[in-house]
C-alpha cells in the first residue's frame, strides 16, 4: 500500500484521488491513534486521551504529538465565550484554542503549536483560500477527496514536522454528529492508506446506569459503536466511562457488538484525582494493548513516569487544606477557570496540601463590609482574568481587603489591572482611576489600551497573544520566585498600565518587578512588606505543569500556608 500511495500521490491531478502527502513524509514512520466518543460528550474523552498520551510518552519514551479536532466553524477559539465553552487556552505561538490542548500540554515537556489544533473553520478557510488561488486545477472541490485529503494532509504534516512516533488525534463531539462526519471519513481513509498496523481506533463510550433501574445498560453504547462501524471504522479498543465498575456481562455485550475481545474493553471508572489516571491506565495495561495494535515495541523504561507516580503518591498524602477564594463572573461554569484550578491542584501537593476553592460572586460585592464577609476566614484570594466591566468594582473591593489585611493575593491579567486601579485610587489618591475598558471616558485612564492595539480591527487572534519574553527586576519577590531575570510567559490582553502613571504608582510604593524588554509595558507588580501581594499581566496558569509547577502559584500557596 505504501508504494502505491506514493505513486498515487504524485499523480493526484490525473486521478480521482487527492492524496495530500507532504514532501519527505514516509508512510508508517509515524503511527496514529484516533480517539472518538459515542453516546454523550463531556464524559472525559479529552482527559483519557491526554492521560494515554502521557503514559506513552513518560513511561515508554515515545514522542507523542497530540491534535484536537473541533467541529465548529470558528477559525479558532479566540472569539468563543468561556461561559459557554470553557476556558480559551493560549499556546506559545499565540494560538487561541480549546482547553483540551492545555490538558495535553501540561503532560508534555515541549510546547504545542497551531499544528496541534484543527477546527472545521480552519479546514474550510484553507480549502477556499486554495481554491481561489487555483490550486485545485479546474476540478470541482468536493468533501471526498478534497476535504478529507486536507485533513489527512494536516495530520501528516504534523507527523512530519513534530517527528512524532505517534500522532494522537482526539475527535471532538460524538460519533453521528454532522459536525464531525467528514472528519471520521478522513480517519477511515487514513487507516486504509497508512495500513492497518499504523492506525489504532479507540472509542470512548458511556455506560448508563439509570437510578430507577439500578443496573448498568449498554444499549446506548452498542448503538454508538454500530454507528461508528457503519462509517467503516472498526474500533480496536473500547473505553467504558461510568460511575461504577463495569460488570463483566456489559463488557461481553460490548465485545459481541464490536468485534473486539473482552480484554480490549476497558473499564475507565471515575478516579479520585485526574493525576492518577495515567497510573490506572498503566495498571490496566492500556499502553500495552495500544502498542500491540500498532505493532510498536516499548523503547526504554523511562524515569519520567516515576516522577509522575511520586506526584500521585504526594497527592494521596496531602492533608493540609488551603482555603482559596477565586473571584469572577464566570463562576457558574468552572471550566472557564480550568487552568487556574489545575495549577492549584498540581502545585499544592508539593506542599503536601490541597486547595479548597470558594467562588466569590463579585457583582454582589458592593461595599467593604460585603468584601470582608466574603473573604474573612480564607487563606488567600485570586482575582483571575476577565473582560468587560461586570463585577470589576467588587474585585477592586476584594483586592483592597487583601492589601489592607495582609491576606495573600494573586492577580492574573485582568486581576493585575484591577490591582493597579485599587492602588491608584486608595493609595495614590486618584479617586477616578479606571480602565478605559470599563469606563471609556474616564478622567484618569490608569489602564489604557496598548498603543499597538488601537488601530486593530476585528476580533479573534488580534490581542497581544502568546509567549513573550520579560525581564524580572532583581531584589524583588518575583526574582526570588523565579530565581532569574529573564523569563517567558503567556499573554492574552489588549489593555495595560498607562505609562503616564507608572512613576506616580512607584513613588507611592507599588513595585513593577517584571516588564517587557523593549517597550514600557509593565507585567508583574508587587507590594514589598506584604505577606504576598503579587499580580501578573500574563497567565502563569497556562505554563504551570504537574511536573514543573509555576513559581508564582507555588509562592502564593506557600504564603497562604504561613
Ligand atoms: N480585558 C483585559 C485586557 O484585554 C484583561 C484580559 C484578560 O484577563 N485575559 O487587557
Amino acid at each position: 500500500m505504501q508504494n502505491e500511495l506514493e505513486k498515487l500521490a504524485r499523480k493526484t491531478n490525473e486521478t480521482e484521488f487527492y492524496i495530500n502527502i507532504p514532501k519527505g513524509y514516509k508512510p508508517g514512520k509515524t503511527k496514529f491513534i484516533v480517539v472518538t466518543g459515542s453516546v454523550i460528550s463531556g464524559v472525559g474523552k479529552g482527559t483519557f486521551t491526554s492521560c494515554l498520551g502521557a503514559l506513552l510518552a513518560l513511561r515508554h519514551g515515545f514522542r507523542v504529538s497530540p491534535v484536537k479536532f473541533d467541529g465548529y466553524l470558528n477559525y479558532d477559539a479566540g472569539t468563543l465565550n468561556p461561559y459557554r465553552h470553557g476556558e480559551v487556552f493560549v499556546l506559545d505561538d499565540g494560538t487561541e484554542c480549546d482547553l483540551d490542548l492545555g490538558t495535553y500540554e501540561k503532560k508534555k515537556k515541549k510546547n504545542l503549536s497551531k499544528d496541534n489544533y484543527l477546527t472545521a473553520g480552519k479546514i474550510f478557510k484553507n480549502i477556499i483560500d486554495k481554491e481561489r488561488k487555483g490550486k485545485y486545477l479546474g476540478r470541482d472541490v468536493q468533501f471526498i477527496p478534497h476535504v478529507t485529503g486536507e485533513i489527512k494532509g494536516f495530520l501528516r504534516n504534523l507527523a512530519l514536522k513534530s517527528r512524532a512516533d505517534i500522532v494522537l488525534v482526539e475527535v471532538g463531539g460524538t460519533v453521528g454528529d454532522i459536525e464531525n462526519s467528514y472528519f471520521l471519513e478522513a480517519m477511515r481513509e487514513l487507516a486504509y492508506e497508512e495500513g492497518k498496523k499504523n492506525v489504532c481506533f479507540i472509542n470512548v463510550v458511556y455506560i448508563l446506569e439509570p437510578e430507577s433501574l439500578g443496573e448498568q445498560k449498554s444499549k446506548a453504547a452498542q448503538l454508538g459503536l454500530r454507528t461508528l462501524m457503519g462509517l467503516g471504522i472498526q474500533p480496536d479498543i473500547v473505553v467504558c466511562r461510568s460511575e461504577n465498575p463495569i460488570n463483566e456481562n456489559i463488557k461481553e455485550k460490548i465485545s459481541i457488538h464490536s468485534n473486539i475481545p473482552v480484554s480490549r474493553v476497558i473499564d475507565a471508572r471515575n478516579a479520585d484525582n485526574i493525576h492518577e489516571i495515567p497510573v490506572i491506565l498503566k495498571d490496566i495495561g492500556v499502553d500495552r494493548i495500544v502498542l500491540d495494535v500498532l505493532d510498536l515495541k516499548a523503547r526504554r523504561e523511562n524515569t519520567e513516569f516515576r516522577k509522575w507516580e511520586r506526584l500521585v503518591e504526594r497527592i494521596r498524602k496531602s492533608r493540609k487544606e488551603i482555603a482559596i477564594g477565586i473571584t469572577g463572573k464566570y463562576t457558574t461554569v468552572h471550566d472557564s477557570y480550568i487552568s487556574i484550578l489545575k495549577a492549584l491542584e498540581h502545585t499544592a501537593p508539593y506542599l503536601l496540601a490541597k486547595a479548597k476553592i470558594s467562588w466569590i460572586e463579585t457583582p454582589d460585592i458592593k461595599s467593604p463590609e460585603d468584601a470582608e464577609k466574603s473573604l474573612h476566614g480564607l487563606d488567600g484570594i485570586i482575582v483571575p482574568g476577565g473582560f468587560g466591566s461586570r463585577g470589576s468594582e467588587g474585585k477592586i473591593l476584594c483586592i483592597k481587603y487583601a492589601r489592607e489585611n495582609n491576606m495573600p493575593f494573586l492577580g492574573l491579567c485582568f486581576g493585575f489591572q484591577m490591582a493597579v486601579l485599587e492602588f491608584a485610587r486608595n493609595v495614590c489618591g486618584l479617586k477616578d482611576a479606571n480602565s478605559t475598558e470599563i469606563e471609556p471616558k474616564t478622567k484618569e485612564p490608569v489602564i489604557c489600551i496598548l498603543p499597538e492595539q488601537e488601530e486593530i480591527e476585528g476580533l479573534g487572534g488580534t490581542m497581544r497573544l502568546g509567549g513573550l519574553d520579560l525581564v524580572v527586576r532583581e531584589n524583588t519577590l518575583a526574582h526570588r520566585l523565579y530565581g532569574k531575570t529573564k523569563i517567558r510567559e503567556r499573554f492574552r490582553h489588549r489593555w495595560n498600565v498607562n505609562t503616564k502613571y507608572i512613576d506616580l504608582l512607584e513613588k507611592n510604593g507599588l513595585v513593577f518587578s517584571g516588564y517587557a524588554p523593549e517597550k514600557r509595558i509593565m507585567q508583574i507588580l508587587e507590594i514589598p512588606g506584604h505577606k504576598f501581594f503579587l499580580a501578573t499581566q500574563f497567565h502563569p496558569e497556562f505554563t504551570s505543569k504537574p511536573l514543573n509547577p509555576s513559581p508564582v502559584f507555588r509562592g502564593f500557596l506557600e504564603a497562604c500556608l504561613k
